[in-house]
């Protein structure tokens, strides 16, 4: 078993019994993550929907069949990447997760940063955006995901000083790539330009940042 496996198995027993805010109890399985367990590249969503909640699995349902198209589309497959989500538990009715929610799911989250240690981290839509760049201390960089998205963060001084509190020992280097969350497109037909640009530059930035192995011929 690798290093980052022992630790994600060790986030998964934490979050099955989790019951720090209220989420648990309405839910039907948590959500913890699923895919490759040293992925370069790290995509986190908001939180699990209906069928998410059903399979205990990130991304399965309609978002997610979006996102599979999206990897695709630059030559990635799910077994290359790991996906999970800010919020691990659903939220009844698919309701945006709250503050407080987000908050008390903040340390699993970094657990998972700090087990995989991505050199790419992509956060689909506003809430992973903003639990990101909080989590790095990155809080003035902030912006809605309409002005924010398809840019790559570099470390910077703040990066590197903030780091700490994902952990001692990762890695100051990650980028950061806020894009806009795969459901959009589903709501917002004309958005599915945008997002294909995104993975554009986002498979320009894995380029300089990735093994050649994890990343196909495009199609
Ligand atoms: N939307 C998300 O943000 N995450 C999922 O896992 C599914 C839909």
């Amino acid at each position: 078993m690798t290093e980052a496996t022992d630790k994600l198995r060790s986030v998964r027993d934490d979050v099955i019994q989790c019951t720090q805010c209220d989420l648990y109890k309405s839910r039907i399985n948590p959500v913890v993550g699923s895919g490759n367990h040293n992925a370069d590249i790290l995509f986190i969503g908001e939180a699990p929907g209906e069928e998410e909640d059903k399979k205990a699995l990130p991304f399965v349902g309609p978002a997610g069949h979006v996102l599979d198209k999206l990897l695709a589309y630059i030559g990635l497959k799910r077994d290359d990447v790991y996906i999970c989500n800010t919020v691990k538990c659903r939220p009844p009715n698919n309701e945006d997760p709250t503050q407080e929610q987000k908050d008390e799911c903040s340390s699993y989250l970094s657990r998972q940063i700090e087990a995989i240690k991505p050199k790419i981290i992509v956060c689909l839509g506003n809430h992973a955006t903003k639990s990101v760049l909080e989590l790095f201390g990155a809080i003035d960089k902030i912006e809605g995901i309409s002005k924010i998205h398809g840019k790559l963060f570099s470390p910077d001084p703040i990066f590197q000083e903030s780091s700490r509190r994902i952990g001692e020992d990762y890695m100051a280097d990650v980028k950061i790539m806020p894009l806009y969350h795969p459901a959009a497109m589903l709501h917002n037909p004309p958005l599915a330009q945008v997002l294909r640009a995104d993975f554009k530059k986002l498979k320009a930035a894995i380029g300089s940042s990735v093994t050649s192995s994890q990343v196909d011929a495009p199609k």
